[in-house]
This record gives C-alpha cells, sequence and structure tokens, in this order.
C-alpha cells in the first residue's frame, strides 16, 4: 500500500513514522519546512488531564508511545514536571480522570497551598487539579526523531489538489502528479482548503496566538507545567505556562476573543499581547526575569479547543484540531492502523 501524507508538523510526521512500522510505503509533501508551522517552538504542555473521559484515555495511549519514542530516540522526549490545572474546571476534570483511572490528586480551595505546588505564583484561589504524567515534551527532539527514523521520504513540494477515484487517488504537487492508494491530509491551516476539494468543510475561523518565553531567576528550578483557568489576573485572560529549556519559562495569554481576532492583524494583536504578558509578569509571577527572550507565533483555529478530529472519505482521510502535539503520536497510530486495516480511524471529538 502506498500513502501520501501532506504536512510535515509533527501529526503528519508522526502518521508517517507510524505507517512505515507497518510496512507501507509513504511519501511526506511538505511546503516549507518540516515542523515549522503550527509545530514550531521549542516546547508543549502534555498531560492526561482534560475535560472528556474520551480524551484522557487518548493521552494515556500517547503516553505510552512518547515512553516507546524516548527509549527508541534515546534521549527524553517528554518531561516528568506533572501538570498542574487550576480553576473552576478541576473538578470537573478531575472526574473525566477518575472515570478512565488516571492516577490525580484534586486539591480543595481550603487545603491549597500555592508554593507546596512549586507554581512561581504566591498565591493562588482553588482548586487545583495535579497529573503526575503530565511534562513538557521537547519539541525539536521530536522532530530530529521523526525526520530520522523517515529518512528521505520527506518531499518539498506544495500540494495543489487532491483527486480521489474509487480506490485510489491522485495527489498534485510541485513536482508533479503522484497515484497513491491513500491519502492522509495533516496540513494544518492548508488543511482546510484541500479538505475543501473533496467536499469537507473544516471551521475556517482563526485568531492570532502567541507564546512568549522569560528566563527563570533560578535556572535549576524546574516547575511544574500550569494551565491556569482561573481568571484571577484580569477577568477573560487565562493562561498556559511551562518550563522551555533550563532556566527558561514559556507563557501562552489566552486572551478574549475580540482581542485575538484575524481581522485585527497579526502585528496589532502580537503587540497587545506583549504588553498584556510583560504586565502579567510584572504584577503576578514570581522567580520570572521581565525581559522576553523569545516568541512563538501562531495561527490557530478559534473554536476547537481539546478536541481532535478525523474526517474519511473514500481514500481521504483529513485530520483536524487545535491542541494535537501531545496526542500527536496516538493520532499517528490512529491513522496507520485505519489505512493499513481499510476502516475509519477513530479519535475522541469532544472539545
Ligand atoms: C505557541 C503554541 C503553543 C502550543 N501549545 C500546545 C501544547 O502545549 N500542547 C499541545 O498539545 N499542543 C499545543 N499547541 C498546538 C500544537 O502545537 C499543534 O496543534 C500541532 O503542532 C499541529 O501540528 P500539525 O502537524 O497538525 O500542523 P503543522 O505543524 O502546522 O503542520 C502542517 C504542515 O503542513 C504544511 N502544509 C500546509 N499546506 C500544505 C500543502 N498544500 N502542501 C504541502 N504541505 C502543506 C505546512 O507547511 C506545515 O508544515 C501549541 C501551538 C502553538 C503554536
Amino acid at each position: 500500500m502506498r500513502t501520501a501524507v501532506v504536512g510535515a508538523g509533527v501529526v503528519g510526521l508522526s502518521t508517517a513514522y507510524a505507517l512505515l512500522r507497518h510496512g507501507s510505503e509513504v511519501d511526506v509533501f511538505e511546503t516549507g519546512a518540516p515542523m515549522a508551522a503550527r509545530s514550531a517552538g521549542s516546547s508543549r504542555i502534555f498531560r492526561l488531564a482534560h475535560g472528556d473521559p474520551g480524551l484522557v484515555a487518548y493521552a494515556a495511549a500517547a503516553a505510552g508511545l512518547w515512553a516507546d519514542w524516548t527509549h527508541r530516540a534515546g534521549n527524553r522526549l517528554l518531561g516528568q514536571q506533572s501538570t498542574v490545572l487550576t480553576g473552576p474546571q478541576a473538578e470537573e476534570w478531575a472526574d473525566a480522570m477518575a472515570a478512565v483511572g488516571a492516577d490525580h490528586t484534586l486539591v480543595d480551595e481550603d487545603d491549597l497551598d500555592t508554593a507546596e505546588l512549586g507554581l512561581p505564583v504566591e498565591a493562588l484561589p482553588g482548586p487545583a487539579l495535579i497529573d503526575p504524567a503530565g511534562g513538557v515534551i521537547d519539541a525539536p527532539a521530536t522532530g530530529r526523531f521523526l525526520r530520522a527514523a523517515i529518512g528521505n521520504r520527506v518531499w518539498r513540494e506544495h500540494v495543489h489538489r487532491i483527486e480521489p477515484h474509487d480506490d485510489w487517488v491522485e495527489v498534485h504537487g510541485s513536482g508533479g502528479v503522484h497515484e497513491v492508494d491513500h491519502v492522509v491530509v495533516a496540513a494544518g491551516r492548508g488543511s482546510t482548503e484541500l479538505a475543501a476539494q473533496v467536499d469537507m468543510y473544516l471551521p475556517t475561523q482563526l485568531s492570532h496566538h502567541v507564546r512568549f518565553t522569560f528566563r527563570m531567576k533560578d535556572p535549576e528550578l524546574n516547575p511544574p507545567c500550569w494551565i491556569d483557568e482561573t481568571e484571577s489576573w484580569r477577568e477573560g485572560v487565562t493562561s498556559y505556562q511551562h518550563s522551555s529549556g533550563p532556566g527558561l519559562w514559556s507563557i501562552g495569554l489566552n486572551l478574549p476573543l475580540d482581542l485575538e481576532l484575524w481581522e485585527r492583524g497579526r502585528h496589532e494583536v502580537v503587540g497587545h499581547a506583549r504588553e498584556l504578558a510583560l504586565t502579567y509578569v510584572h504584577e503576578t509571577l514570581v522567580g520570572v526575569g521581565e525581559e522576553i527572550v523569545e516568541e512563538v507565533y501562531c495561527d490557530t483555529p478559534t473554536t476547537l479547543g481539546d478536541g481532535v478530529h478525523v474526517a474519511t472519505t473514500g481514500p481521504v482521510t483529513v485530520i483536524w484540531g487545535a491542541n494535537l502535539f501531545k496526542h500527536a503520536p496516538a493520532i499517528g497510530q490512529t491513522l496507520a492502523n485505519a489505512a493499513v486495516n481499510g476502516v475509519s480511524p477513530q479519535v475522541p471529538r469532544s472539545e
């Protein structure tokens, strides 16, 4: 069986890797540099903690594969920092974890000792959910591992058109037309246009998002990853934060939608987000320097939350979502198993 994968972000590369391990023939077509679009940057948060038991179970499957990849790569791809969620969702997410037997600790508001959590803040309203399986994914090391495993099957080629027939597909790329048995579209933002060619209509609303990295004053500290849904700094503003290398602390503020609107333009949104991040660090965090040392920008689908979405029509499969890095090994395996066995892939679709 021959499969074309469109897109060499973490999802496309994971899918190609899983297909190769099944003994399939694979070619990956990538417009630009691999891992340079939504998969760019130093790190991502891994967590089992989600608001839906299906997503917790899916992340648990991914955790097993992250461990396998770490073993094969010979260096740690997923850290052991743990992940903490603070805010009103903590109880519901704890229930979702309990439903599938995932290890966790829920700390009530009255018992919350912020210092004990190891987060760089002085005080927080509770409750808090601690996910001991969470940690920081090393994104560049993941990319290097997958690229090395896939070898020379990644082609610098833009895919303009996919034309499905009953049980094969023509993939029209900038380097020519490729006839394959199956195509997996994992093209991030580019998936919307390709999917529409086969009458699949993905959500089109995008917003701008930017993550800022600061130095930690004590470079020896390795705090847990932190998802803060308390809105305790400003109403409507939540954040995710994590260490992103020795002595580095990355922060993504999730702003009210009108501040991240696509129509405002990248320059204006990023400028405003930068001002807010600097103010946030100054007013809230302890042990974190006040100078930005790195920025990672991406366009992101506005409405997708934590869901993993897949649709198949004939020999074409399309995958999309907003928070896919942590699940990537499981997504790759799901898509490869489905392609090899000729069945529709099953993923949790909940938000
Ligand atoms: C700052 C930031 C923080 C994030 N934090 C987290 C987190 O903590 N945890 C988490 O799980 N997720 C997180 N995410 C989301 C996660 O990184 C993305 O969901 C994931 O990387 C998407 O991977 P992908 O392979 O689907 O897309 P991409 O990485 O965008 O890859 C798609 C590729 O397809 C290529 N392409 C597009 N069109 C075509 C075409 N027509 N022909 C050929 N190639 C094409 C593009 O060039 C691109 O390289 C974060 C994202 C960002 C940017």
